[in-house]
């Protein structure tokens, strides 16, 4: 995890037409625009402004050190002033990294009793920038275009997701992954092509045999393992039977001793992401349940039955959502309410829902799994927080792979679930359930998800661009027949844009 606040590059473009003294109001003016965006408290980056550029060696070279700077996650253009574009020919062609188009301007009104040349020619972005928007399109630079003045709250809040989608890139270009066994058997969407993931989205897959693991949990030293059980007890509603004392204690510290070990390993590792599978479970005497459940509230991705994709996914949609106070998790549709009152979906796990997302304290508990033929494990349960929300999947079609994505509004449970013994979250889906579902199937999305309430569809369509993938969004306003063509037109322009 970076502990490090990320970084956007401001870069100004102007050139020498008006004179030194016109440069360096330009400078000026760019500062001021940066603190505005600084102080609107909305943009989660740092912004580190540049000096003005005026000539393409100086492009070039920025956008190579924009390049090589881990720390940078993005860049932002804005074109201040009379700026031919052919000057950034050769520099926007060297950038790897996202690109924000700014149009705007420092002030918001016109001085109109006052205006003269000197004014207009100060203040030319309106050309600049045009002139910026056919460069980049002759060139086909992917970049997201936002356009306003810098105290605009909409303006702000397409920065906001466009930073947002940035930093789950640069999240998810180093990311390592540690599988534990390999999928579930049949479940073919889980199924994919690590080296193209490599290569598309930057995360490496790395399998590891689960007694692997087990060799950590097995040395955990009683100290730490200590630490953690007097963790659980501090955070959570312990049910009496794993409280110290109680008849089922040891299953807590086992418990405990997995969640030691995992984490030992994935940070010797370098890990942000892991799978498990229920089905190969070696020398582990419980499936990781709240080990699991904890390890993605601190940022880690997580995907059962071998999910490799959606662990991945979920790492870069919690880097994402970093500072909203809100929360995402490993999800699963798992059974509908047809009526009466509003379809809804039941989403859960077999134990692995994050608690980033619950509405309450979570209750510690210790019940039998049906499935996997170990010990009974510990699990947190609760109901996730109401409000709005997007579930989010990644599936891989064979020459190429796309995100299916729905809004989504989590509700509370209709009546209390007293048996249930997991954590859940119960949603409406956009537009209703019938039609979401016809679309999500349409679409061959998977049934593992990533639900965030910290981040919207906008954030995750500005990352899905920047990954070149597409991204089908079923929201209100979707309906099965135009979304069928939808796939079709898509299928059709990604197959084209893929070459030869
Ligand atoms: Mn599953």
């Amino acid at each position: 995890m970076s502990a490090t606040k990320p970084k956007l590059w401001f870069l100004t473009g102007s050139q020498h037409l008006y004179g030194e003294d016109t440069l360096r109001q330009v400078a000026d003016q760019s500062e001021r625009v940066q603190q505005m965006l600084t102080a609107s408290g909305r943009v989660p980056a740092e912004i580190v402004g540049k000096p003005v550029l005026t000539e393409p060696a100086a492009i070039r070279r920025v956008m190579r050190e924009a390049n090589g700077d881990p720390d940078c996650v993005g860049v932002i253009a804005w074109m201040h002033t009379f700026s031919p574009a052919k000057m950034w020919i050769s520099g926007l062609d060297a950038l790897r990294k996202p690109l924000l188009h700014l149009h705007t301007q420092l002030n918001r009104t016109l001085p109109w009793s006052s205006i003269d040349m000197d004014f207009m020619n100060l203040n030319q972005a309106a050309h600049g920038d045009r002139e910026f928007g056919f460069v980049q399109t002759r060139l086909g630079v992917a970049r997201k275009t936002v356009a306003g003045h810098a105290t605009d709250a909409r303006l702000l809040g397409r920065i906001e997701d466009w930073t947002r989608a940035a930093t789950g890139l640069a999240h998810l270009r180093t990311l390592r992954l540690a599988r534990f066994g390999d999928n579930m058997r049949d479940v073919a969407v889980t199924e994919g092509d690590k080296v193209e993931a490599e290569l598309k989205f930057g995360v490496s897959v790395n399998t590891y045999g689960v007694n692997d693991l087990v060799t950590f949990v097995d040395t955990a030293s009683d100290h730490a393992v200590d630490e953690v059980v007097a963790d659980y007890a501090a955070s959570y509603v312990l049910r009496p039977e794993l409280a110290p004392g109680g008849d089922r204690h040891d299953s807590l510290r086992y418990a405990a001793r997995i969640e030691v070990g995992l984490r030992h390993f994935l940070t010797v590792g370098g890990f942000g992401a892991f799978t498990t599978n229920f089905e190969d479970l070696g020398g582990l005497r419980q499936l990781p349940g709240i080990a699991v459940q904890r390890l993605m509230a601190d940022g880690y991705g997580f995907g059962g039955e071998g999910d490799w994709k959606t662990s991945a996914l979920l790492a870069a949609v919690k880097a994402m959502g970093r500072g909203t106070g809100l929360g995402a998790s490993f999800m699963e549709d798992y059974t509908y309410h047809f009526g009466p009152g509003e379809p809804k979906i039941l989403g859960a796990h077999m134990l692995e829902v994050c608690p980033s997302i619950a509405a309450d304290r979570p209750s510690c508990e210790i019940h039998p799994l049906g499935i996997g033929g170990r010990e009974d494990p510990v699990r947190l349960v609760f109901d996730a927080t109401a409000g709005h929300a997007v579930v989010i999947g990644l599936a891989d079609l064979g020459d190429r792979f796309r995100f299916v994505a729905n809004e989504v509004t989590v509700v509370p449970p209709d009546e209390p679930l007293p048996k249930l013994p997991v954590a859940r979250a119960v949603w409406r889906p956009e537009p209703s359930l019938a039609e979401s579902a016809e679309m999500w199937l349409m679409a061959g999305g998977p049934h593992h998800t990533v639900l965030t309430q910290a981040v919207g569809a906008s954030a995750l369509r500005d990352f899905a661009h920047m990954l070149n993938t597409e991204l089908l969004l079923v929201d209100a306003g979707s309906d099965s027949d135009s979304f069928g063509d939808h796939i079709r037109w898509n299928q059709a322009y990604y197959r084209l844009a893929q070459g030869f």
